[in-house]
């Protein structure tokens, strides 16, 4: 089975192209390797776009559900394969249409080899001058039913008439670590699937409060990064214990600015963790205006605390559209499962929607700040967590 690639924005890359084509390359050997026998799954670039071949007894639905989940793969399909000539492709184009029988079609033509004695144009024309003999489907440049990808190589020649969409993105692991702040909520699953798709690979950090709550909202978390591993392969979780810092705080602070203060606190540890293992940038779910600690003023007094950038993929999603994409990765009904993440003594009644900088800084002045921080770090326990099915 021969499957053609289409990559989406790393054609645009220049100089870097090779880059994103082998990180691109090894993400899909990554996931579809385990589907055959070793060495039977090959891969290879083809001048702006990928083929992987595979023994013909491996389903294809299989394959295609795991190509789908390859950030950087903006369509793909199965082809086939003959002699450049011709008469040879018309053949084996027209084979393929009559399998299909769609209503429209358009041919797209490349000849990466040029010393053929045809041109594109002339091979468009006369395949779909053919197909439409043999099939009765009309022309449509358009938006046919069908496009035939026709690649014309010095030996062969390859034909796609499927197109199944991909995620587009960038291919995981070409942009670069990150550490990815996750809680067991709706927000932080697919703030890190968008980051993700941007080409990071992510480090996932969890704050749980066991054994002052029970363990329940680090299994919600591990069961979210198995999903996430599906797009980015095996996963690290950091589980930080944060209950004794928590019960720290609550005896030595007003309750009001207190969820800024264990923001600000997650920020530092989750710095320390990123600079520890060469990440770059943090990324958390927050949203504009979703709750009282993610008002602009408690973003802002929240932010000052990391020196690190803080990527917030959802920053101007609604939480409608949140939902939406949490049950396209599957993460929506683990979720909502209920886990007693915080117990409520650790949470203020009423949260402080409007805290300043200077504020917190005054509240922190009174702490052992780098003592909590790194009587934390010491205490942080590592998994490795394996894709979902
Ligand atoms: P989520 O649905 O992701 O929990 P949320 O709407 O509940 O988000 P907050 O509770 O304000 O919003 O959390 C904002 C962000 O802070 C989260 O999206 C996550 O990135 C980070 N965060 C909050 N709690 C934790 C935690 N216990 N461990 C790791 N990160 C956390
Ligand atoms: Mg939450």
């Amino acid at each position: 089975m021969l499957v053609v690639i289409h990559y989406a924005e790393i054609g645009l890359k220049g100089k870097n192209r090779p880059f994103f084509e082998g990180q691109l390359l090894g993400n899909l050997q990554r996931v579809l390797d385990p589907l055959a026998a070793p060495k039977t799954v090959r891969s290879r670039r083809l001048y702006g776009r990928l083929v992987v071949e595979l023994p013909d007894q491996v389903p294809f639905e299989e394959v295609s559900r795991r190509i789908r989940r390859i950030f950087g793969v903006a369509h793909f399909g199965r082809a086939r394969s003959c002699a450049p000539q011709p008469e040879e492709i018309e053949k084996t184009t027209v084979e393929l249409m009559t399998e299909r029988r769609p209503e429209s079609f358009g041919i797209r033509v490349r000849r990466i080899e040029k010393r053929h004695p045809f041109s594109s144009q002339a091979l468009a024309t006369r395949l779909g001058a053919a197909v439409q003999a043999v099939t009765g489907a009309r022309v449509d440049l358009g938006s046919p039913d069908v496009w035939v990808d026709v690649h014309v190589l010095s030996d062969e020649a390859l034909i796609r008439a499927e197109q199944i969409q991909g995620p587009g993105g960038m291919p995981v692991g070409s942009a670069g670590r990150i550490v990815s702040l996750i809680s067991g909520g709706i927000d932080s699953p697919v703030a890190s699937l968008l980051a993700l798709k941007r080409g990071c690979k992510a480090l996932f950090v969890h704050f749980h409060s066991h054994p002052f709550t029970s363990a329940a909202s680090q299994q919600k978390v591990r069961d979210l990064v198995a999903l996430l591993a599906q797009y980015q392969g095996r996963s690290r979780l950091i589980l930080v214990p944060f209950g004794t810092l928590q019960q720290t705080l609550v005896q030595e602070t007003a309750p009001g600015p207190r969820i800024v203060l264990y923001r600000r606190f997650m920020l530092r540890i989750a710095e320390r963790i990123a600079a520890r293992n060469g990440a770059h940038a943090l990324v958390t779910g927050e949203s504009l205006s979703q709750v009282s600690s993610q008002t602009l003023a408690n973003v802002d007094t929240i932010n000052r605390a990391a020196t690190l950038p803080v990527l917030r993929p959802l920053i101007g999603l609604d939480k409608a559209e949140i939902i939406e994409r949490a049950r396209t990765l599957g993460s929506f009904e683990i979720s909502i499962e209920p886990a007693d993440d915080c117990c409520s003594y650790l949470m203020p009644r009423r949260p402080a929607t409007r805290t300043r900088p200077a504020q917190l800084e005054k509240i922190e002045r009174a702490l052992d700040v780098e003592g909590l921080v790194e009587a934390a770090l010491a205490r942080i326990e590592e998994e490795e967590i394996h894709a979902a099915d």
